[in-house]
């Protein structure tokens, strides 16, 4: 399909990014374009203008910070797969992200872009959520941070004001993370998918796929905190989660699935 009309900016700056976006509420950013233009075309969003942030390298980074990693919102998924510092410091994530679609949408996508469209199948969305993650946002205003958990509100919709950027994704180093992702085709959206990570002396658990948003499975950590064996805590991976029906999988499978993925991933840890 043809999407409707839109006005189309690029810009040069953060700054004037956000000041475009404050002219215009309709106005929206474009960064690899693999969720929006889709969009686009099937009409579901019909933004005024398109602010195309997608040359700003100085977005596009992955370095340390003490003891977390920033990533800036422009790296690319395939960035984040082959990067020494993720690799070394938090596998987890570089894991995910070679997860993620195939090689063009790894290609073209950002990390930025794949949280704030914040599709509750997401793989990296689900790998920071788990970790705990600082999001790092700009705006007239100045910068404020929110943290993963506070981020994702619904069903493709975030806590960002129409007028801020998403700059920064803030994650801590961490030696033992596992993503694991069950597919019905190869290289399809999470049917459903599980992080594992020991995040700050406890294991923190993300589920994709199980819900309107990226979950955690506080019911699992809560239950490894208090000593289950992993087979005793993944029982519980299905609590208080609304998992879908839909030609992946009933809600009914989805949680059986979320049973055993999460039993594998804490066997992994
Ligand atoms: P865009 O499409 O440019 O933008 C998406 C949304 O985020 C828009 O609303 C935009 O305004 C907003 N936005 C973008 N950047 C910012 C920012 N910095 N601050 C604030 N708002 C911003 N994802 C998975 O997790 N797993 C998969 O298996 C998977 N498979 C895919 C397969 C296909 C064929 C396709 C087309 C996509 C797939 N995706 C998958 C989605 C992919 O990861 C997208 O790249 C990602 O969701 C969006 O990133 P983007 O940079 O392309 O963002």
């Amino acid at each position: 399909m043809i999407p409707a009309a839109f006005e189309y900016q690029r810009v040069s700056s953060v700054e004037e990014a956000i000041e475009l976006l404050g002219r215009d509420e309709d106005a929206k950013l474009l960064a690899g374009g693999h969720s929006l233009i889709p969009a686009l075309k099937l009409r579901i969003t019909r933004p005024t203008v398109l602010v195309d942030i997608g040359r700003l390298g100085d977005l596009r980074y992955v370095r340390e910070d003490g003891d977390r990693i920033a990533i800036g919102a422009l790296a690319r998924h395939a960035e984040l797969a082959a990067d020494p510092v993720l690799g070394q410091s938090c596998a987890v994530l570089a894991h995910a992200a070679g997860e993620v679609g195939d090689p063009q949408v790894r290609h073209r996508g950002t990390i930025g872009g794949s949280v704030s469209h914040a599709d509750p199948a997401s793989d990296l969305a689900t790998v920071l959520l788990a970790l705990d993650a600082d999001l790092v946002v700009r705006s007239p205003g100045g910068e404020r941070t929110i943290q993963a958990g506070e981020f994702f509100t619904g069903p493709f919709s975030n806590a960002l004001a129409h007028d801020e950027v998403l700059v920064e994704i803030r994650v801590p180093k961490v030696e033992q993370g596992v993503y694991l992702k069950h597919v019905r085709r190869a290289q399809d959206w999470a049917t459903v998918g599980v992080a594992a990570a020991h995040v700050g002396g406890r294991v923190q658990v993300g589920l994709a796929s199980m819900g309107g948003t990226p979950l955690r499975a506080r019911a699992v950590e809560d239950a490894l905190a208090g000593g289950a064996t992993p087979a005793d805590a993944a029982a519980q991976a299905a609590e208080g989660a609304e998992p879908p029906s839909d030609v992946s999988g009933s809600s009914e499978y989805r949680a059986h699935l979320a049973r055993v993925l999460v039993r594998r991933a804490l066997e992994q840890l």
